[in-house]
């Protein structure tokens, strides 16, 4: 049996280590494009490799993944986050656990990693072929699946998994394309937001740990800690919101109109917190009394933005003053003018239509024996490890499968 992996990434590395212990006699060949394997995952996490998550920090599923949701829930039944962890300790890396729920290799070097799948490769006697770069897959009655190249001759397999990464790349789309797959078309996802307000700006680095933003006329939000940098907003609450709302905000070029939510509380909440404030510091400029969570720069920048003066006392706010207040705490409008790059991760959102392939093995159900996995597919979350968690499940899924396959075909024993 003859099997070619397209793409030395993390969903394609685990495939090809997997399939060589499960199908010993299979020839396992993966073609990758760039110099070296796992290029991507060397730079994961701050070159940390956020490897993982506990899921604890999340209720849903569907809140860690905007596109995959129930796919992810059928297969982390037989690979999930726990069974991850114990497959990369069984290979000899050990664990930390952040408070954030984030798991990173204890030695904090994605390297670590990256070279161990490398060196597990190796020892398995899967073929790794390096610097080519498939342009299209095609079929022929019988040769199977037939990989070309443009620095090399053919390469033919009876089974193909699609392990590419992120299809943003035009090339990309069109060896998918070429498949005669749905291909859901692919926009940017986790990303920070440009604010071209320098009052905003001024106020860079400025970090409030409970916020919440909303896209105004939308449902979509984000919760967390909120950032403020030299272009905007960043953090984790605009990395969500940029995460759920990616399809939407390609639809309108990135552009918008934000609502923030500087305490995290509601109108229920937040007004007995002001009146509390209010009445123990009444004789006090507002200027100098700051909720806790609210850095002083920041509600200097809330009051002025509510038209109070910077000698306003708590006694002589009044009710129009205090709703102003209330509003601009809870409905901080702010226009966004595009997108910028998040440094530390950035997915596609879009790929494989789900509908093309088998849930349970991920196999395309019009072509068999071609197998997809990875961020290639319509599956992509919000930061925190759980990209990564997709990759190594569905890598390991469509390993499993091709193993049932090779079984009920014979090519294996039992
Ligand atoms: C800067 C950054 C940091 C990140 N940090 C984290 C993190 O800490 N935790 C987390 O969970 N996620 C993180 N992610 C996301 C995560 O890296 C990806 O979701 C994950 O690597 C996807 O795995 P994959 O195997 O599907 O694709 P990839 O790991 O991208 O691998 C795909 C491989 O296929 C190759 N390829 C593509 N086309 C072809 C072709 N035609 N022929 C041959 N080879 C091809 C590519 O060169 C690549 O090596 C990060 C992403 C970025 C950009």
């Amino acid at each position: 049996m003859k099997i070619a992996i397209i793409g030395a990434g993390a969903a394609g590395s685990i495939c090809a280590i997997e399939l060589k212990r499960r199908i010993p006699s299979a020839e396992v060949d993966v073609y990758e494009a760039g110099k070296r394997p796992l290029a991507k995952v060397a730079i994961t996490g701050g070159g940390r490799c956020n490897l993982t998550n506990s899921f604890e920090g999340i209720r849903s599923l569907g809140e860690a993944y905007p596109r995959g949701e129930k796919l992810m829930k059928r297969l982390f039944r037989n690979f999930g986050h726990a069974e991850t962890l114990r497959w990369f300790e069984d290979e000899g890396i050990r664990f930390v656990l952040q408070e954030d729920h984030c798991y990173f290799p204890a030695s904090q070097d994605a390297m670590e990693i990256v070279n161990m799948l490398c060196l597990r490769m190796r020892q398995e006697g899967v073929r790794i072929h390096t610097g080519h770069k498939v342009s299209t897959i095609g079929r022929e009655e019988t040769q199977g699946y037939v990989l070309s190249f443009e620095d090399k001759p053919d390469a033919f397999a009876d089974i193909a998994v699609v392990a590419t990464g992120g299809c943003q790349s035009k090339s990309s789309q069109n060896m998918l394309e070429a498949l005669g797959l749905e291909i859901v078309p692919p926009v940017p996802s986790l990303f920070s937001f440009n604010i071209s307000d320098r009052e905003l700006t001024a106020l860079m680095g400025t970090v409030v740990e409970e916020a919440s933003v909303t896209f105004a006329g939308t449902g979509f939000s984000g919760k967390g800690p909120l950032l403020i940098t030299h272009w905007g907003l960043s953090g984790p609450a605009i990395l969500k919101l940029s995460s759920h709302a990616a399809r939407h905000l390609a639809d309108k070029a990135w552009k918008g109109r934000l609502l923030v939510n500087w305490t995290g509380m509601n109108e229920q909440e937040l007004r007995p917190m002001l009146g509390t404030l209010a009445s123990a510091q009444s004789h006090k400029k507002i200027s100098n009394t700051h909720p806790d969570t609210i850095p002083v720069r920041l509600w200097e920048h809330i009051l002025r933005k509510a038209g109070a003066r910077e000698d306003l006392r708590w006694n002589e706010l009044g009710t129009k003053g205090l709703n102003r207040l209330v509003n601009t705490l809870l409905n901080d409008e702010y226009e966004v003018t595009g997108k910028s790059r998040f440094k530390e991760e950035f997915v596609t959102c879009g790929g494989i239509a789900l509908q093309n392939l088998n849930p349970s093995t991920l196999e395309t159900k019009t072509s068999p024996g071609l197998y997809f996995a990875g961020e290639v597919t319509d599956v992509d979350a919000i930061t925190g490890g759980f990209n990564l968690q997709a990759a190594w499940t569905m890598g390991y899924t469509v390993a499993r499968a091709i193993e049932a396959k090779a079984k009920a075909y014979s090519v294996l024993p039992g």
